[in-house]
Order: C-alpha cells, then sequence, then structure tokens
C-alpha cells in the first residue's frame, strides 16, 4: 500500500519565501501619495493590475490605503487601467 506521498503542503512558503515586510511600515508612511505615480506603478504588474499582496508583501492596512491611492491615480489619468498591445 502507498503510505508515503502525503507531503503536498507547506510548501506555499518557500515559493514565496521569506516574509518580507511591509515597505511602508518601514518607511512610515502612512499617507500613500496618488500623484506620485513613479511610487504606485511599482504595485501594478505590466498589465496594469495591482499586485496583491503576497507578492509585494506589503500589510493589510497599507495595502488598502495602496489600493485607493492606485484607483484616485488610475482616474486622474496618472496610471493606466490596462495596459494595451499585451499579447
Ligand atoms: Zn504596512
Amino acid at each position: 500500500m502507498p503510505r508515503a506521498r502525503r507531503r503536498k503542503k507547506k510548501k506555499i512558503r518557500k515559493v514565496f519565501g521569506r516574509k518580507r515586510p511591509c515597505k511602508f511600515c518601514i518607511t512610515k508612511i502612512d499617507v500613500v501619495d496618488y500623484k506620485n505615480s513613479t511610487l504606485l506603478t511599482r504595485f501594478v504588474n505590466d498589465r496594469g493590475k495591482i499586485a496583491p499582496r503576497r507578492i509585494t508583501g506589503t500589510c493589510a492596512r497599507h495595502q488598502r490605503i495602496l489600493v485607493r491611492a492606485i484607483k484616485r491615480a488610475r482616474y486622474i489619468g496618472l496610471l493606466p487601467f490596462v495596459r494595451e498591445h499585451y499579447r
């Protein structure tokens, strides 16, 4: 009978590497400036989508602030909703 082969979990941590500290917590930024598009583009992938927390390492509180800033920046045209020409 197959007894081994029961090791599937526990790997998730390794894939994403060490737990990254939140960038905004370190610098103690509480208000993310929506006009700072150079900062915001770092939290957006090449398609213009907002990167999830598990990729960027942002904490829940700051991710919420960040998302609001990104959406605001999109609305006034600093960030693209969708980057075109992607195939
Ligand atoms: Zn944070």
